[in-house]
């Protein structure tokens, strides 16, 4: 079988065609490989060897008949523990959920099924998707696959380690802040968070609905093109999943980018560690040698949105956490009356993100606040997003870095909250503005740390970042 770890979504295909292995054969050896390795960065929290294998069965089956076995056909990924899979435990990285079992799968895990691809298991990932290191697990941290003893990024760091690992050939993530674009920088591979919509939200268990959004991580540009093709599209059951048609990203981004306008939102090159601006301005190098125009934007409304993020995010997160209460499907403590058995069990299983952000997130709904904090931060968000709508009027895309600094050590920020909040400066933008965004990698500091590129498009428009990332790559990116 061909080196398993370094697999692409075409050579896992183009081996089922030419019977070099069957589907079964290659989940098994998936399988125990991802088992085997895991010890190394604890990016699994779960594995699903029986669902994998019947799934493999049926891929095998459908080859034997002669039929398509999808989009994704016998491919294994893995899926962020925040995505409902029926059947399969879904922790959130919470001792809140260490036991649930949903009855259901989130639409995007069933559109990966319907797709043929093969599910090894659940990804490891901060408490309820709060966090930037992936330490915030209750189940212990990830390590990052490139330097083990640094964080791989987070929230959505075990689908970005497992990526990077080559324990999954490709995986799912979510991203309210930056949680797919910040580990998929750390790691060295390709994350998109595609626009507010084009997923459903249906069974991704709620963090802040307004922000959150499911997307790919891919060793490859055109490989998380695939799988967002995929998963993409309206559902009846996600209000806010949009009816837009979905793109041929196939031959979109084999368009060529000579003549497209790149912006640089100047904002974003302010207090970055020297090497990742180095490795950036490298990047824009080598789209200026494809033919692209750089110019310099502005995005002028920057400065306030690490604080924008933490009200909108914190408020919808204090309402959505609300519903874990003891009283359903989560732990519970005992206790002797009703209302102690809530605080016990929330003051038990919560963990310390969780809870800070409850608190902060109660205290600006509450009487008297709302409109001093939430209401001020909507409206700020508005201008973030015509800040987004005003450059896109005058480029095509914008290019700018997806964290000041790469993968740092693993307990070095944990302490202060606010350095932690701070490695989303640049990627929370995207989300409050709900459009697409992605990292792809730009090379390694002289640590041998990864550098992630950040490109931004406007709503909709997947292709023209797909566009402009796939030709950065095929160039051979930034050594
Ligand atoms: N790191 C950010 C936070 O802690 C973003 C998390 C995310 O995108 N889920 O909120």
């Amino acid at each position: 079988m061909e080196n398993i770890a370094s697999l692409t979504i075409a050579q896992v295909k183009e081996g089922l065609r030419a019977k070099n292995f069957s589907a079964v054969e290659l989940t098994r050896e998936a399988l125990r490989f991802a088992e085997s390795e895991n010890a190394k960065t604890n990016a699994y929290l779960t594995f699903s060897p029986e669902l994998a294998e019947a799934a493999a069965v049926a891929v095998d089956a459908k080859i034997a008949r002669g039929e398509h076995t999808g989009l994704l056909g016998g491919v294994p990924v893995a899926v962020k523990d925040v995505l409902s899979t029926k059947g399969v435990r879904t922790t959130c990285g919470s001792r809140m959920l260490e036991k649930y079992v949903p009855a259901y799968d989130a639409t995007a895990v069933a559109k990966l099924k319907a797709s043929g691809a093969i599910i090894l298991g659940k990804a490891n990932c901060d408490e309820f998707a709060m966090g930037s290191s992936n330490e915030n697990s209750a189940f212990g941290p990830v390590r990052n696959p490139v330097a083990l003893d640094r964080v791989p990024g987070g929230s959505s760091g075990g689908s970005a380690a497992v990526v990077s690992q080559g324990t999954a050939v490709v995986s799912l993530g979510s991203d309210t802040g930056g949680s797919i674009r910040q580990p998929a920088s750390f790691c060295g591979v390709v994350g998109v968070t595609p626009t507010y919509g084009r997923v459903s939200r249906y069974g991704l268990v709620a963090f802040a609905s307004s922000l959150d959004h499911v997307g790919p991580f891919a060793r490859t540009v055109s490989d998380a093109a695939l799988v967002l093709e995929a998963i993409a599209g309206r559902d009846e059951l996600d209000a806010t999943s949009a009816f837009a048609p979905v793109d041929d990203y196939q031959t979109e981004m084999r368009k060529p980018v000579k003549g497209m306008k790149i912006g640089i939102p100047k904002e974003y090159f302010e207090g970055l560690e020297a090497e990742t601006g180095d490795k950036i301005h490298a990047g824009l190098d080598v789209l200026r040698k494809l033919g692209c125009e750089i110019k310099e934007v502005s995005l002028p409304h920057t400065p306030y949105a690490i604080s924008c993020y933490y009200i909108i995010c914190t408020a919808e997160a204090s309402s959505n956490l609300a519903r874990y209460d003891g009283v359903r499907y989560t732990a519970r403590a005992e206790a002797a009356t009703l209302t102690e058995m809530y605080a016990k069990t929330r003051g038990e299983f919560f963990g310390m993100e969780c809870k800070r952000r409850i608190m902060l997130g109660t205290y600006v709904l509450s009487h008297g606040y709302y409109d001093a904090y939430y209401l001020k931060a909507q409206k700020v968000r508005t201008l973030i997003a015509g800040d987004f709508s005003n450059a896109l009027h005058e480029v095509d895309a914008l290019v700018a870095p997806v964290s000041p600094f790469p993968a740092f050590k693993i307990g070095e920020k944990m302490a202060d909250p606010m350095q932690m909040y701070l490695s989303d400066i640049y990627t929370i933008t995207g989300d409050l503005a709900g459009i697409p965004c992605m990292s792809v990698p730009c090379g390694n500091t002289t640590q041998g740390l990864p550098v992630g590129m950040q490109i931004f498009s406007g709503h909709f428009r997947e292709s023209t970042m797909f566009r402009v990332a796939y030709a950065f790559e095929q160039a051979g990116g930034v050594a």
